[in-house]
């Protein structure tokens, strides 16, 4: 294992890369018989007016979550501006809020987490306001304000707003630069073409995790989700079979799960609107229920929204919000879109049931009911 050093270059005729020892500027040649690229992701971080002032801060990883709160700790720090409302923003934004700050989340959008169904992401917006953040959404980020080189406020197309630090969160692209200069095709949003093996369009070279496209388990269109969970799905699958085994990707279903400010949230299969753009005529169904019974303490609201083909029924996805047990029943519908499940199927599920963790009916089968109703 070779830290603090950086490869340079792939070169796959002569099967080596090149490769710099960091500390001493030191290049080399390491040759190979199968090459496996793993360089991840990096943070969308566009090169606008002020950005090099201090204080702005990208999360791309733990040394970046300890930069900033080394950051934290040592200024006086009062007002801090969340660029973007995916997971990562959002997320930083329920941690900013506990440490006592002013937080103002500027998002391009017009709701927060953009996957999201609208009428789910408005009650994301709300916990995210009664949490004690400012949102300000359909505002672009222009640029940076600046005073004695640090960052002072950011400018949006509507109005500029005072900052003292600035967290980015809009989202990452993969890294496949190296790649691309070997050569290598690239698929959607520029990730690494792979097929169910991992193996890219050269010969004895790999990819795995966020600098590599996936396909969806639903339909197997060319699909790039950067999580950790196909990470190392990926990873599993491109290891055995560069040992010497035969083994196939089994998909990406599209799973997520994040918190913020109280609200859990979890999302699975494709969205209605990507399944429309194909063509596929979808019913939906979104229905309101406790995370527990409702006489138990603790007991918390829960949405569960699920989209079903209209012809056959099979679920196509399905999106959660709600108090703590929420997120981790998407698990449920994961498995169902992955299994192939119709609606009235999975309202048929045998799941458990006491008090403290759902009420008799969990949210979820009475999702599935309702929507197979509408069948
Ligand atoms: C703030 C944050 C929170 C997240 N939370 C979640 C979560 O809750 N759940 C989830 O599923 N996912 C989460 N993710 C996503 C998850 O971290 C990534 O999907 C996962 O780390 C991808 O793994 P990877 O091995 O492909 O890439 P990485 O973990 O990014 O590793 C890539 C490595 O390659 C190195 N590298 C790149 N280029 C070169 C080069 N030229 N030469 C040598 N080395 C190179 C990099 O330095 C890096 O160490 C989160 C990401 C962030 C940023």
């Amino acid at each position: 294992v070779k830290i603090r050093h950086r490869v340079d270059a792939i070169a796959p005729h002569e099967k080596c890369v090149v490769v710099c020892d960091l500390a001493s500027g030191r290049s080399w040649r390491e040759s190979y018989d199968h090459l496996l690229i793993a360089t991840g992701s990096q943070p969308i971080d566009p090169e606008l007016p002020g950005r090099e002032a201090a204080g702005i801060f990208p999360i791309k990883n733990l040394a970046g979550g300890i930069a900033l709160r080394r950051e934290l700790d040592a200024r006086e720090i009062r007002r801090v501006v969340v660029v973007g409302a995916g997971y990562i923003g959002l997320e930083m934004v329920e941690n900013l809020l506990l440490r006592g700050l002013e937080v103002t989340v500027v998002e391009q959008g017009n709701q927060v987490l953009p996957l999201l169904a609208p009428e789910l992401a408005a009650q994301v917006e709300q916990a995210v306001a009664a949490g004690g953040a400012a949102l300000h959404l359909g505002k672009p980020l222009l640029g940076y304000e600046m005073k004695n080189g640090r960052v002072s406020g950011v400018a949006t197309d509507k109005q500029s707003l005072p900052a003292d630090l600035v967290v980015l969160g809009m989202g990452v692209r993969p890294s496949s630069e190296l790649a691309e200069a070997a050569g290598i095709e690239l698929g959607i949003k520029k990730a690494i073409r792979t097929d169910k093996r991992m193996a890219t369009s050269s010969h004895g070279i790999w990819a795995a995790g966020d600098c590599a496209e996936s396909y969806h388990v639903i339909d197997g269109r060319p699909y790039y989700l950067p999580l950790g969970t196909v990470a190392n799905r990926h990873g599993r699958a491109a290891g055995a079979n560069i040992a010497g085994d035969r083994v196939d990707y089994g998909g990406t279903a599209g799973t997520a799960v994040t918190r913020t400010c109280g609200a859990e949230v979890g999302m699975t299969g494709l969205l209605e609107k990507e399944l429309r753009e194909s063509g596929i005529e979808v019913v939906s169904e979104t229905v309101q229920s406790r995370t527990r019974s409702g006489y138990f303490p603790g007991a918390g609201p829960i949405a569960v929204r699920l989209t079903a083909d209209a012809a056959s029924g099979r679920i196509l996805g399905g999106q959660i919000v709600g108090g703590e047990g929420a997120a981790k029943r998407i698990d449920v519908v994961a498995v169902a879109v992955q299994s192939g499940l119709t609606a009235a199927q999975m309202s048929e599920l045998d799941l458990g049931y006491a008090p403290p963790f759902s009420p008799v009916w969990d949210p979820v089968v009475i999702a599935a009911r309702q929507l197979s109703k509408k069948l």
